[in-house]
Parts: structure tokens; C-alpha cells; sequence
């Protein structure tokens, strides 16, 4: 198999596809915000009503929320594929003879209950005074538990697309979305095994599989996807992943056109506040989670890194442990410049092209350089004089 590099690992690993030209100028991409999300599941109803509602398709939730550490759709999906992986090996490497990436068909069953673990905590329930979490002090409550909304991650290096014997599967040239042509599909279910996230599934109606879209019509018309307009908890931001630093600073921009994308700044600039989920698989996945800061950071490490002794990447600290403490703190505490980009967040259902954080007001623009966002970073607080009225007795 040919050898790609893995800027997630640090590393190079051997990958089914040689000629690919991953850094193109657009890329989706998606940024969540963790300590935001309710588990209100409005996301996976918004993708269920418009993708998945015929025949068929009853168990498909494209889009769905866990609750960590114990919930899982399939149920422990990412457990079972971890144990069958050795130390610092990618599903790639770990393939077994006569395949292309290591994986497995999680059993009917294990697609029946979508909401199982939902709001179940890690921890005993404390006896005595109750303690809140210091994260400042690495003091962290026993009790804990957070929301983790899952969804393709149009990966850079797609499993789905490496396992797929009848190439029906493809990335799109003008935007990375990763696509299923079930015109050429036969049902073989490759992809089904090989998605390390479990987000290609079969319909047994049709007896051809199918996988999540990036809803590329919305994309097409400048729109977010349904999942990120549709965000009560503004959890989320989308847009260009691979619009970086080089096309203008952030706050030195003199048009639209000359900005940097503000998913690229969360993910790639020296402030990263999100991360890959397990990127350990060597996919690439390019949906990036700003952590919870209330969880301990051994349960994230082994979650958002590659996991290994040996830090290879460019995130910051100098073991992967750190790099999540900082993360977490970077969430916790945010400089003024990520506080501006938050906002953007469930601002507008236009897809943001790239934005400005200037003094107190953060502005956003489309692909087309229209302006969809001008609004105060931080708003004056007013608090009115005299006996504070209220309803209680
Ligand atoms: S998350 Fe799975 S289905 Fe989506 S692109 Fe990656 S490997 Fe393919
Ligand atoms: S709609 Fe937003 S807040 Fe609600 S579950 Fe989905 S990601 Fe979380």
C-alpha cells in the first residue's frame, strides 16, 4: 500500500489511494462545541426529516448524540474497534489479509437502541458535601458525563472509499464532501465494516448502502448543513477547513476575500481549541470538537489524540495529556479572539467564508464576500436600580 502523511499523527502510514490532492483550496469542515451541546437531538431530527425518512431507513441516524462515556450507536462502537487495534496502528495498518482496512458489521441488534446510556453518568453519587470539579487545580468530580453529537466526518483519508471494491465512492473535487453512487453500489456493505465512526449504512429495502452527504445542496447554495442551522444549543460552526492563514490575517484583512476561515483558526492557528475525534484511526476526520472542560483529561486523551507516548504532531505541550489540559483550558477561558469567533456560532444559516474580530465586534462574510454577520462580541449589562422585582413568595 502506498505510504500518505498524517499531520493529525505526526506521522506517515500506509493508505489504498496514492494520488490524492487532499489540501485543496475548499474543504468541509465542521467545529463543535461540547460544553454547549443539551442533547436535545434537534440536530438528528433535522437530518433524519430531510435524509433519511423512507423505507428502509428507520434505524439510519446519519446524525446523532451520545452521552459519554457510556452511550454508543452502534453500541460501543469505538471500544470494539479499539481493542483490535495494537498500539499507535491505524485502522489501515491493522487490515486483515485480503482487505483494506480493519473493521467490523456491528450486529442488528447493536442498531436498536440509538438512545441507550443516554444521561447516564461515570462516577458514584457523592456521599456527604458535595464538591464541585476545579479544573484550574486538576481537582475534577468524580461524578461526570457529556454530550458527543456524531456524524461523518468527511474524512481526508475516507475508509469507506479505501474498502469500497466497486469504487462507488468518492470525494467531491470542489469540496471534500465524501459521496455514495448508488448507482454503482451492489450492496457488498465494505464500507459499512470499514467507517471506523459507523455512519454508512445498508438498506435492506433497497439492498444497497447509503452514507451521509455533508448536505451538499445546502453547501451548494452557501448554506450551513441542517444539523448547524437547526442547533438550538449554536453547538456548531461550519465552513472551509482548508482556508488558512496564508490567504490574510484574521484581524488585517483589507476585503472578505483576503481572510482566513474561522473553523481553520479553532483548529489549525496557535490558539487550537478543538480536536479530531480519535484521529488514532488514520482517517483524518476533519469534524473538530472543542472538549468538555469539566472532564478528566485522561478520558479525553485516550478520545481527541492519537494517544501514544511519543508526541509527534504540532499540538501544543509536550505529551498529549498536556495538549488536552490546555485545550480544555483555551475552552474554558477563551482569549478574546476565540470569544469573538463563538459568537458566530448559530449566527446566521449562511455557510461563513471568513470573519474579523476587531475591538469589540465580530463580522462574518460568505463565499460570495456579502457581509451575514456584524454583531458585539461582548454586550453591556444592565442592571436596573432599586428592589429587584421577582415572583418568588
Ligand atoms: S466518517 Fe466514515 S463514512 Fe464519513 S468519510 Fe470518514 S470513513 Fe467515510
Ligand atoms: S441540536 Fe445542538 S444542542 Fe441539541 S443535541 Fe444537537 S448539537 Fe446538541
Amino acid at each position: 500500500m502506498p505510504e500518505v502523511h498524517n499531520p493529525q499523527l505526526g506521522r506517515e502510514h500506509s493508505y489504498p489511494y496514492e494520488h490524492r490532492e487532499e489540501e485543496r483550496d475548499w474543504h468541509w469542515g465542521m467545529v463543535i462545541n461540547t460544553n454547549r451541546c443539551i442533547n436535545c437531538n434537534t440536530c438528528s431530527f433535522a437530518c433524519k426529516s430531510t435524509w433519511t425518512s423512507g423505507e428502509g431507513e428507520e434505524y439510519m441516524w446519519w446524525m446523532n448524540v451520545e452521552t459519554e462515556p457510556y452511550g454508543g450507536y452502534p453500541m460501543g462502537w469505538d471500544m470494539r474497534l479499539l481493542d483490535d487495534l495494537g498500539p499507535d496502528e491505524t485502522i489501515f495498518e491493522a487490515a486483515e489479509d485480503g482487505e483494506q482496512v480493519r473493521g467490523y458489521v456491528a450486529a442488528k441488534e447493536e442498531w436498536e437502541y440509538p438512545a441507550l446510556g443516554d444521561d447516564q453518568s461515570h462516577g458514584e453519587y457523592p456521599a456527604g458535601d458535595v464538591v464541585e470539579s476545579d479544573p484550574e487545580n486538576e481537582q475534577y468530580h468524580d461524578m461526570w458525563q457529556f454530550y458527543l453529537p456524531r456524524l461523518c466526518n468527511h474524512c481526508k483519508n475516507p475508509a469507506c472509499l479505501a474498502a469500497c471494491p466497486r469504487q462507488a465512492i468518492y470525494k467531491r473535487e470542489e469540496d471534500g464532501i465524501v459521496l455514495l453512487d448508488q448507482e454503482r453500489c451492489r450492496g457488498y456493505r465494505r464500507c459499512v465494516k470499514s467507517c471506523p465512526y459507523h455512519k454508512p449504512m445498508y438498506n435492506p429495502e433497497t439492498g444497497i448502502s447509503e452514507k451521509p452527504v455533508g448536505c451538499f445542496p445546502r453547501i451548494e447554495d452557501g448554506n450551513v448543513p441542517r444539523c448547524v442551522s437547526s442547533c438550538i444549543g449554536k453547538t456548531r460552526l461550519h465552513g472551509n477547513i482548508n482556508r488558512g492563514p496564508d490567504a490574510g490575517h484574521p484581524n488585517d484583512v483589507s476585503s472578505a476575500a483576503d481572510g482566513r476561515s474561522p473553523i481553520n483558526y479553532l483548529v489549525k492557528s496557535d490558539e487550537k481549541v478543538a480536536l479530531p475525534l480519535y484521529p488514532q484511526f488514520g482517517t483524518r476526520p476533519q469534524v473538530f470538537y472543542m472538549p468538555p472542560y469539566h472532564v478528566p483529561p485522561e478520558f479525553l486523551t485516550q478520545m481527541f489524540t492519537p494517544n501514544v507516548d511519543e508526541k509527534r504532531n504540532d499540538w501544543p505541550g509536550s505529551t498529549y495529556e498536556e495538549s488536552v489540559k490546555i485545550v480544555q483550558q483555551r475552552a474554558r477561558d477563551p482569549s478574546h479572539h476565540v470569544l469573538g469567533i463563538l459568537q458566530l456560532f448559530g449566527a446566521t444559516t449562511r455557510l461563513i467564508e471568513t470573519y474579523r474580530v476587531k475591538e469589540n465586534r465580530v463580522k462574518g462574510w460568505d463565499r460570495k464576500g456579502k457581509k451575514v454577520v456584524d454583531m458585539p462580541i461582548e454586550e453591556p449589562m444592565e442592571v436596573r436600580e432599586g428592589e429587584q422585582w421577582t415572583n418568588q413568595p
